[in-house]
């Protein structure tokens, strides 16, 4: 199965990777990383590490290939990007497929993530022909004023392990049509995801006439993604991952004056009122808690319920959870697959044990899920729900755990509700299930008073965002925006031009100086 795929990928004989690896052996030297299967803990395939000369040389293909991808017309680049969009069309299965092999979401959302760049980019081509800048009237005769809006230059882009591909391509498709290359540094627990997904792209793009628009890196972080980071030819690095790394990218690119978008953790609650309708809210709760295995930046990690229907709603939460198969993400009917490696499950099991320390009480779940056979070695682990204490103090469900565990809470007011879903340091998506419009526009409050978080859905749950928005979250969260609306703006940057067609010299601000 697994050569096959590669195959199919072109993968098999790619001078970066090494597939002739077997059970556990580990080659030895450095320079080489396993791309592990999470669901049999067993590798895949080996990958070779770019190092300090390969980031210099990569970066430097970069920014050359900047100085005439810049003068493609934009309309253009729409086209690289419709061609890109359409050769993913072509493998969306089995590109979604690997997603799924390396990093354990099942294979109906891996497919999914594709087609998430399947319709960026499609999004990307009309926006190449809409970067538009605005004329505005001057306060001198005879003269004019407008923004134009140009390429930026290099943009790094660091990705998460759970999108492996999606992040990468809002950034990318974006970028392409802005005029920007893109230099990819990918996690190190998705290197395969990386490779398939850039190498198309740039096949296409050479197709194209144009090298080294999409490049990869792919090396530890003190090699390859300290140096990135540091670099003054990158104006622009696109981050996305947990809060503690956004922190330390965000102050070094803030330190040497350049642009950083970073895409960091969540904490996201979903709030039930009494007035919901309740079967809608449950199906969107079990998916929102126990999709990807709860490893996705938007998962409900907190459930803030309304205490008179709080119990019954629960009981049909076990009930539901019971029945969510745990197993091979590639297998039909199965709906949770795997964490990512052995340390998600000890954090897995942390979390559980500290919420209890703390007077949660578990109602689901809490342990790891055994299996037997080519599944031996996964890292399986049940959804779990824990209900805080009457008191609501629950200070572990202030961190996210990058696992399916579900807190409960419960409230009295909709004023309640909404304060506590704000309590947490991070700001991404956020949810109401209600009847009443009323509530569901308090928590939509255009003074701000509602929902702080950069996403807010009503009767749905807090994942599952479309490209067609922008995506992106406050405080800790980052306040980066990606995707769509005007996220594109962040790829470019911004020039106001004043013309003078006059022979006398008018100063703004009425100034003389004669
Ligand atoms: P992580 O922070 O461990 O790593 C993310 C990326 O940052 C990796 O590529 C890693 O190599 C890189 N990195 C780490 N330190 C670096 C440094 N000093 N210099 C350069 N690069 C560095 O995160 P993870 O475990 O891969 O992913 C899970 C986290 O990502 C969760 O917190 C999740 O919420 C977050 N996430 C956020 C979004 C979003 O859009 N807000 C999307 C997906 C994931």
């Amino acid at each position: 199965m697994t050569h096959t795929l590669l195959t199919k990928l072109g993968l098999d004989k790619h001078p970066r990777i090494i597939t002739d690896v077997r059970g556990d052996e580990t080659p030895e030297k450095d320079n080489i990383i396993l791309s592990m299967n999470p669901a049999t803990g067993k590798p895949i395939a080996g990958v070779k590490l770019d190092g300090k000369d390969d980031y210099e040389r990569i970066t430097a293909n970069a920014v050359e290939a900047f100085k005439s991808f810049r003068k493609v017309p934009a309309p253009k680049r729409g086209e690289l990007v419709r061609r890109i969009g359409n050769a993913y069309r072509e493998v969306l299965e089995e590109l979604g497929s690997l997603e799924t092999l390396e990093m354990g979401k099942i294979k109906a959302e891996g497919i999914g993530e594709v087609q998430e760049t399947i319709d960026i980019a499609d999004f990307a081509v009309g926006q190449s022909r809409q970067l538009y800048g605005k004329t505005m009237p001057s306060e001198r005769p005879e003269h004019a004023m407008k923004e134009q809006w140009l390429p930026m230059g290099p943009v790094g882009i660091i990705t998460a392990f759970n999108f492996p591909n999606a992040v990468w391509g809002w950034n990318a498709m974006l970028a392409a049509v802005c005029g920007d290359t893109c230099v990819w540094k990918p996690s190190l627990m998705a290197p395969l995801t990386c490779i398939a997904t850039n190498e198309i792209a740039q096949r296409v793009a050479s197709e194209m006439g144009y090298e080294n628009i999409f490049q990869y890196v792919i090396g530890t972080d003190d090699i390859v993604g300290e140096p990135m980071i540091r670099d003054r030819r990158y104006p622009l690095i696109s981050a996305t991952g947990s809060c503690r790394m956004g922190r330390h990218v965000g102050s070094v690119v803030a330190g040497r004056l350049g642009k950083s978008l970073l895409e960091l953790g969540g904490n996201n609650a979903v709030i039930i009122a009494e007035d919901a309708n309740l079967d809608l809210a449950l199906k969107s709760t079990v998916f929102g808690s126990v999709g990807t295995a709860g490893q996705r930046c938007t998962t409900s990690r907190r459930l803030i319920i309304h205490e008179s229907i709080a119990d019954d709603f629960c009981a049909k939460l076990v009930k539901a959870y019971e029945t969510v198969t745990i197993g091979d993400p590639l297998a039909d009917g199965v709906l949770m697959g795997p964490l990512i490696n052995e340390q998600s499950v000890v954090a897995f099991e942390h979390a559980v044990k500290t919420a209890q320390e703390q007077g949660g009480t578990l109602i689901t779940g809490g342990e790891r899920e055994v299996k037997t056979g080519e599944l031996a070695g996964g890292h399986f682990v049940k959804p779990t729900i824990i209900r805080a204490p009457k008191s609501n103090d629950l200070p572990m469900a202030h961190e996210e755990t990058f696992a399916p565990i579900l807190y409960v809470f419960t409230y009295k007011t909709l004023e309640e509700a909404i304060d506590m879903q704000n309590s947490v340091d991070q700001g991404l998506s956020s949810a109401i299930f209600t009847g009443s419009s009323n509530s569901a526009q308090r928590f939509l409050d255009p003074s701000g008073a509602g929902s702080d978080c950069g996403l807010a859905y009503v009767n749905l749950g807090t994942s599952g965002a479309e490209i067609g928005g922008a995506f992106g979250g406050e405080k800790d969260t980052g306040g980066g925006r990606e995707s769509g609306s005007d996220a594109w703006k962040a790829y470019m940057r911004r020039q106001t031009c004043t013309i003078g067609f006059s022979d006398t010299l008018t100063l703004a601000q009425g100034i003389k100086f004669e």
